[in-house]
């Protein structure tokens, strides 16, 4: 008997938005999935959604109205884990996307997790530190039903960071009656957090910015690297990257773009954001007011580590790196990607890019169940050993199947997780 499928209209919007590229990424993929392509269907559809009203007491009395998302696209492998966005423009579409990348990304890496992701529908630039608080607090609540440390683990993501995730731990840990520090990650050191955590989506970035480079016969010392996003992602590895003798040529956040062919002097830049909150006004460079012109920026290597859909049809032809290193989670349209590979740019896709943040979670989540802490030297070395593995398993296979890194990474990854589906067959 054959059945027919009701396909709801939000699960398949082609071309539109965050999830329209992820759809045609496994549209991609299916062709070399073989028998498990019977199983895709299950990579199109996230497992569970859920969305919750936020209302907290602001300080002047008033009451306010968020929307929180939490999406646990997939647990054929293992639980739910993914971070938590606070930002304005955060939707269910994009929460769905993002969800189904960690997916992706668990299994291209190979760490025993599904995916999942949350956010909520704010700028939380516009919150005092108690509204933050109270916000963050209520969001974990509504929530709760569905994460735990064997069930669902969220961890920062764009506009959040441990002191939120403490406040998350300890709001579960509160609902339970007992300290679960084990139910996100990204924590701050002294409740479970991991040494090398902050730094690891980064560090990630540049070990595989290394690989990437080796390939294609570019010495790191000298390369000009320009970084899209100066927080905790594109903020690291452009420290690491500068390090490493690299020049950090360009970097553009939310608010301005500032350039120094010379390189700009990456500490200075940092200890300026800190202060500020934007690369805005730094004196160590010069500040260009056209954002677009960013993209055509002279450059051996492109880190966009801000937001998804960035690199498009519009700006890819301007591109002039070799190499781009996606820091940040889907930047890269489908359509910009083949007007990339046509070119001969080298990418190297966010699921495993910026895999190093959620294997030092998974590094983090194995420390508070053991209760046994390991050296920074000892996250590192393991890190550095996942991520090169992984990017050598990705382009061995690319160059087997004659095809992309990404949709490599997305072959091992999409095997993986249907083949677990596969033997674990359905329920009931
Ligand atoms: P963050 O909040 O620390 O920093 C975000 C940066 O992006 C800020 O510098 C901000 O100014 C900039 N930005 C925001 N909107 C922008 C715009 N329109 N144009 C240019 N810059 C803009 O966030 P983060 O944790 O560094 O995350 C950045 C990206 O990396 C996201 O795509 C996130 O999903 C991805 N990522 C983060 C982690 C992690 O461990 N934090 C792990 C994997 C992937």
């Amino acid at each position: 008997m054959t059945i027919k499928h009701e396909v709801p209209s939000y699960l398949t919007q082609h071309g539109i938005g965050p999830w329209g590229d992820y759809l045609e990424q496994i549209d991609r993929v299916t062709p070399y999935l073989g028998n498990l392509a019977r199983w895709v269907e299950t990579m199109k559809r996230p497992k569970r959604m859920l969305i919750v009203d936020v209302p907290i007491e602001r300080d002047d009395g008033t009451i306010a109205h968020f929307e929180g998302y939490r999406v646990q696209h997939n647990t054929s492998r293992g639980p739910g884990k993914g971070g938590v966005r606070f930002h304005q423009d955060v939707t269910l579409s994009e929460v769905m996307a993002l969800s189904a990348w960690m997916t992706v990304k668990n299994a291209a890496v190979n760490v025993p997790y599904g995916g999942a992701k949350g956010g909520i529908r704010v700028d939380p630039k516009t919150l005092s530190q108690g509204e933050l608080q109270r916000m963050t607090r209520r969001y974990t609540s509504e929530i709760n039903i569905i994460i735990g440390p064997n069930k669902d683990i969220p961890a920062p993501d764009v506009n959040t960071n441990e002191q939120i995730m403490a406040w998350m731990m300890d709001t579960y840990s509160m609902n339970q009656g007992s300290t679960a520090s084990g139910v996100v990650t990204g924590k701050p050191i002294s409740l479970g957090g991991s040494l090398g955590r902050r730094e690891a989506t980064g560090r990630g970035v540049f070990v595989v910015g290394c690989e990437a480079a080796v390939k294609r016969g570019l010495n790191i010392h000298g390369a000009k690297v320009a970084v899209q996003g100066f927080g905790n992602v594109g903020g690291i590895a452009a420290r690491l990257f500068s390090e490493a003798g690299a020049k950090v040529v360009a970097v553009q956040d939310h608010i301005s773009t500032v350039v120094r062919s010379s390189g700009l002097d990456v500490a200075a830049l940092q200890a300026h954001v800190n202060e500020t909150g934007s690369v805005a006004g730094f004196k160590g460079g010069e500040e260009i007011s056209d954002r677009a012109q960013f993209w055509a920026v002279d450059c051996d290597i492109l880190v966009p580590a801000a937001l998804e859909q960035q690199i498009t049809v519009e700006n890819a032809p301007s591109i002039r790196a070799k190499i781009i290193l996606e820091g940040a989670n889907g930047p890269t349209s489908p359509a910009a990607d083949d007007i990339l590979h046509e070119k001969g740019v080298l990418v190297v896709p966010d699921v495993i890019a910026n895999a190093g943040g959620v294997t030092v979670s998974y590094f983090e989540w194995v420390q508070d169940f053991s209760s046994f802490f390991w050296t920074e030297d000892e996250i590192n070395l393991r890190l550095t050993r996942i991520m090169r593995e992984a990017f050598a398993a990705v382009w061995q296979l690319a160059e087997e199947k004659k095809v992309s890194l990404r949709t490599a990474a997305f072959i091992v990854a999409c095997t993986r997780v249907l083949q677990a589906r596969e033997m674990r067959g359905l329920y009931p």
